[in-house]
């Protein structure tokens, strides 16, 4: 049997209650957990409708605060490693969550982020069928939209790809997807990694994903066509931090290696409906402007001295007028490998020229790629992650 968490941090009540009712009523589910950031508005809201929800329920919801486990910011990290300890612990009486919950030990537990309109008791159905063939881990991908996962396509995907080329990482559908399946045995491995434990900020999904699959275990990415609506971001400023920590996560995996073979199974995709093919995923005005902001004069030495010039230039030219056209994927590349090697986390100089340079870069994918339709967009992306990995393998 299974347990349902959904971490939350500020959301609409509305739906977030929804989704717990849809996943408490679902036949495989033995419980319900939400893990909040703190004891925000969102939190006493839901505390006060949880009664009568529970009511119409037959499985037991449950509410916590997240534990201020890790090391780094505190974020949904530290959420999502909370959920974990509690679901191993479910069962018998423990010292940080109390008195028993369930009478047998929880077998698997899903997560799903708690804003999603869309969500569905077939998310559930899906990941349990495919758990039941004995996978490990059970993620699902979604249909999205071209200007949409630009911080999983231009850092997660480009550097696994450059990174570890030749295993199971580079083809991972969306590796910082929030809505996946564990069993118990993953969930054994990741508690028991002090890299997991640590990462209490965004860096948590890319960690899953990486001691997944060093680890050795089975895969599988089960498909939601309907996608997954959610609020749409302002300007690209609104995932600063996003930015930040999944690249910072990854940096600090570097140096490490995978050799597990494990199974990789992907279920096929179907076409991409026109609600999706036709969002536009970020506001591109909003986002033009952000590369004129920020500046100090430390930024523009780190440029001239670490890397090509034409982007120094390029960037640098942004000051008075934005300007993108430098940034195109091999020019992205070369800045990436810089980056590996020199960005500093924790230095606001570093955290101000990584997003610049990403700004540029989806500005600049925008503008020569998605303008010319869903699908040449989505290939343009495939193609330099492809071309990446191959350049990489071949250089081992
Ligand atoms: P995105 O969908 O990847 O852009 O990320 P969201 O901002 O939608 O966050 C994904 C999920 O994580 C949502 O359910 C958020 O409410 C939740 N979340 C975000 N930050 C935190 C946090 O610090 N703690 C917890 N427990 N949940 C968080």
């Amino acid at each position: 049997m299974a347990l349902v968490c959904f971490p939350f941090k500020k959301e609409d009540v509305d739906v977030v209650m929804r989704n717990v009712k849809t996943a408490a009523q679902h036949p495989r589910v033995r419980m319900v957990l939400l893990v909040g950031a703190s004891e925000n508005e969102t939190y006493v809201e839901i505390d006060a409708r949880l009664p009568a929800l529970g009511a119409q329920c037959d499985v037991p919801i449950v509410q916590m605060t997240q534990l201020r486990l890790g090391a780094l910011r505190e974020g949904k990290g530290d959420g999502m490693n909370t959920a974990l300890l509690y679901f191993l612990r479910a069962h018998e009486y423990d010292e940080l969550f109390g008195e028993p919950v369930v009478s047998e030990p929880l077998e698997r537990i899903h997560f799903y982020d708690a804003d999603i309109e869309s969500f569905n008791s077939s998310w559930i159905t899906k990941a349990e069928e495919a758990a039941d063939m004995e996978y490990d881990v059970i993620r699902h991908y979604f249909p999205r939209s071209s200007t949409d996962a630009q911080i999983t396509w231009q850092i997660t995907k480009v550097g696994f790809s450059l990174l570890f080329p030749l295993s199971v990482l580079p083809w991972v559908q969306q590796p910082l997807g929030g809505e996946l399946c564990l069993t118990r045995r993953c969930v054994d491995v990741l508690v028991s990694d002090e890299r997991v434990m640590r990462q209490s900020d965004w860096g948590i999904d890319t960690l899953y994903t990486f001691v997944c699959a060093q680890a050795g275990m089975n895969m599988i990415e089960v498909y939601v066509p309907e996608g997954k609506l959610h609020a749409l971001y302002g300007g690209l400023r609104d995932l600063f931090n996003m930015l930040i920590e999944c690249f910072a996560a990854l940096q600090g995996l570097q140096k490490c290696s995978i050799r597990a073979e494990s199974v990789h199974r992907i279920a096929s995709a179907e076409p991409v409906p026109n609600s999706v093919t036709s969002k536009i995923g970020y506001n591109i005005e909003k986002s033009l402007v952000l590369l004129s902001e920020n500046w100090t004069p430390r930024q523009e030495e780190l440029l001239h001295v670490l890397f090509p010039e034409r982007v120094a230039a390029g960037l640098i030219a942004c000051r008075d007028w934005p300007q993108y056209s430098f940034m195109d994927e091999a020019t992205w590349v070369e800045c990436y490998q810089v980056l590996l090697a020199n960005f500093e986390f924790g230095d606001s100089d570093w955290h101000e020229l990584i997003f610049k340079l990403w700004v540029s870069r989806v500005l600049n994918y925008t503008m020569r790629h998605v303008i010319r339709g869903y699908d040449t967009a989505m290939n343009e992306l495939r193609h330099m992650v492809q071309d990446i990995q191959q350049k990489s393998a071949i250089e081992l």
